[in-house]
């Protein structure tokens, strides 16, 4: 049905198919809308670049760089940045839908957009990363400003990196765009609370939902995938409220603590480290053991298609809450759900990152800036609203939290496009 599927090859468990397959589920309850759904299942606009830089030694590289725009349908595209060896443009198709779904969830005004650069950025000096993100911006500015497509962090880009985007475009148009991306450095126009604002929506997610199956926060065992930005913040208010941390994964190793982490130890050893491997304060242990770890709670906040099927038949957490986009395989999920294991999907799991890039996005419009309290109570708010929303939707149903998203999520979208209609 897609002519981009001629450029991509997806499979049922890749990032694409996988999306595919979500959509599929939700058109049963799409009603009159159902006749839009193709839409949906092909992206707006996919752009591929070549960034060519100098590198220290004099040579030149060349990296292959996207900005794929999903869906403009309810507002400018949104979505992150990547950096890493892996990224494909299906991949990149697959996080700009997912965002698509994710900010009409979360009910911002924005469409879904996503990029990357497939690239190591830790083998790059700082100078050439800047020169690759400087690059990269140039190439994809045909299509992103304030009002076209908004950027912003996702693995291994942050605020120094949005500084060098915004300044790139500033610079190529002439004026300070400061609501090119967000996710910026403060003195910058970037928002308090945009940090940690991702693993803040996936803990008032996942304390929602414990609530609501009755699982006690307090002694709640937590596995975390991926310590980065997204976990790291999650597991800190985890155990604010109660929980222990007893076993963490990331690209350096796994490590585990039966009595849980002290985080004020762990967070500052991956921070000097680049990873949880040789902390003191936990034993190591063989990677694929962490998806047996006994736990209440398992956080995938690391990359897609991890918690695969062999894996959710050996889960033993209650609550699945997906920092990460895309983590789940379709038969996974189905193993899952037939086993009675709650899911929070990425798509309202995750979105307290965008929900305060859209503040941020907001505040630099407006040139007022708002407190961290303001900006935290907002966001528990946004986040509580969507997901009871969404919980009611499942209830009514008789579906999963993942169809029940996409079921909310895909009928505002469709109900744009259908009183927007086409043109030309
Ligand atoms: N990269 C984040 C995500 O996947 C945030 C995107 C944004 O703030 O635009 O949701």
């Amino acid at each position: 049905m897609s002519s981009f599927l001629s450029y991509v090859n997806p499979t049922a468990d890749s990032p694409w198919g996988t999306y595919l397959a979500q959509v599929d589920r939700v058109i049963p309850y799409l009603g009159h809308l159902g006749r839009w759904v193709g839409m949906l299942k092909c992206p707006k606009r996919a752009l591929i670049v070549d960034v060519p830089i100098e590198l220290d030694n004099g040579t030149v590289a060349h990296f292959e760089g996207y900005r794929v725009q999903h869906s403009l349908t309810r507002g400018p595209g949104k979505g992150g940045v990547r950096f890493h060896p892996d990224v494909t443009l299906e991949e990149v198709m697959a996080l700009a839908a997912w965002m698509s779904i994710k900010n009409a969830a979360v009910n911002l005004p924005f469409g879904g957009a996503k990029g990357g650069i497939r690239v190591d950025p830790k083998l790059l000096s700082r100078h050439e990363l800047e020169k690759l993100t400087r690059r990269y911006t140039s190439e994809i500015g045909i299509i992103i400003g304030p009002q076209q497509d908004i950027p912003a962090p996702d693995v291994n880009t942050n605020a120094q990196i949005m500084a060098w985007m915004m300044d790139t475009y500033s610079m190529n148009v002439g004026a300070t765009a400061t609501g090119v991306v967000t996710g910026k450095p403060l003195h910058l126009g970037g928002s308090l609370g945009r940090i940690k604002a991702t693993g803040r929506g996936v803990f008032v997610t996942g304390r929602e939902a414990a609530r609501r199956i009755s699982l006690d926060l307090d002694d709640a065992r937590v596995a975390v995938q991926g310590f980065g930005n997204v976990g790291s913040a999650a597991a800190e208010l985890f155990a604010q409220a109660g929980a222990k941390i007893v076993a963490a994964q990331d690209h350096s190793g796994t490590i585990c603590n039966a009595n849980g982490f002290d985080l004020a130890e762990l967070i500052p050893h991956v921070k000097a480290t680049g990873g949880v491997a040789g902390f003191m304060g936990g034993e190591a242990m063989a990677n694929e053991e962490f998806w047996d770890v006994p736990c209440e709670i398992m956080i995938p906040a690391a990359l897609e298609g991890q918690l695969t099927a062999d894996r959710a038949r050996r889960l033993k957490a209650r609550l699945v809450l997906e920092g990460a986009n895309g983590p789940t395989t379709t038969g996974a999920d189905d193993i899952l759900t037939d086993r009675g294991v709650l899911v929070v999907p990425d798509v309202i799991c995750n979105a307290g990152g965008v929900t305060v890039s859209y503040f941020e996005w907001v505040q630099d419009f407006s040139s007022f800036f708002w407190t961290e309290d303001e900006i935290n109570v907002r966001l528990d708010k946004i986040m509580v609203g969507a997901l009871k929303n969404i919980w009611e939707t499942a209830d009514r149903h008789k579906v999963s939290l993942r169809t029940a998203t996409f079921a909310v999520a895909c009928e505002r979208i469709l109900q744009a496009r259908d009183a927007r209609g086409l043109y030309p």
